[in-house]
């Protein structure tokens, strides 16, 4: 799955050094230079998330977002200069995501988005639920159904579920399955990885004695390939 971003940013520089370090990360980046243009871009294109500079030339970024709000819950995070123009972004209710403030580094630009993605998926608001095997996953929802029956994962558990499910029959480490999954791999031990599994493992044997993740000593986790 690759990200899709566009980028409404009327400075020419800015937006040719954060499209550079978004393309060197994997997500591409489709670039707006007006209001107008990337509306019309956002309305015939399909993308993850939009980055909306507030200072735009034709229409603040405000109203942007707004438009943007009635039509679609993508998320939104905002560019900007000025410490009066974070207080509107906080307080306007504008259904914003995040901000960035100028001057940043792409670097965190691109880390802060590769976070979110980590954090909610890539999820659109008109995402069908993905089946795989006697599972559906709701991305969006955090929720992931066992033979159609909910099983009330919680954040990591449906991370890491979610995770094996879509890569069957390769096997992770720990340490893999963390960086994945979790925002700040290092803040966490592997062995947490471990309880998790075993919380997944007794919520899935509640709907069915299939064993469905396997444990490989002394290297890590898999989902059965297969059926
Ligand atoms: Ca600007």
């Amino acid at each position: 799955m690759t990200p899709k971003v566009l980028l409404f940013e009327d400075e020419n520089n800015i937006a040719e050094n954060l499209k550079y370090a978004l393309k060197t990360e994997g997500i591409v980046c489709e670039h707006a230079s007006t209001a107008a243009d990337g509306l019309q871009k956002f309305r015939n294109g399909n993308f993850d998330i939009i980055i909306l500079d507030v200072g735009l030339p034709d229409k603040s970024g405000f109203d942007v977002c707004k438009e943007i709000r009635s039509e679609s819950k993508i998320p939104v995070f905002f560019l900007t200069a000025r410490a009066d123009e974070i207080d509107k972004i906080l307080g306007l209710e504008l259904g914003a995501d995040d901000y960035i403030t100028k001057p940043f580094s792409p670097r965190e630009v691109t880390a802060r988005i590769r976070a979110f993605f980590r954090r909610y998926g890539a999820a659109t608001d008109v995402s069908e639920p993905k089946k795989i095997k006697n599972f559906e996953i709701l991305e969006e929802r955090f929720q992931i159904k066992f033979h159609n029956i909910d099983l009330e994962l919680r954040r990591y558990e449906f991370g890491i579920l979610k995770f094996l499910l879509e890569h069957p029959g390769r096997v992770f480490s720990r340490a893999q399955i963390m960086d994945k999954v979790w925002q700040e791999p290092d803040m966490s031990l592997e062995r947490t990885i471990d309880t998790h599994i075993k919380v997944i493992r007794s919520k899935l044997k509640n709907i069915s004695d299939e064993e469905i993740i396997q444990t490989h000593r002394g290297v890590g986790y898999s989902v059965k390939d297969g059926e």
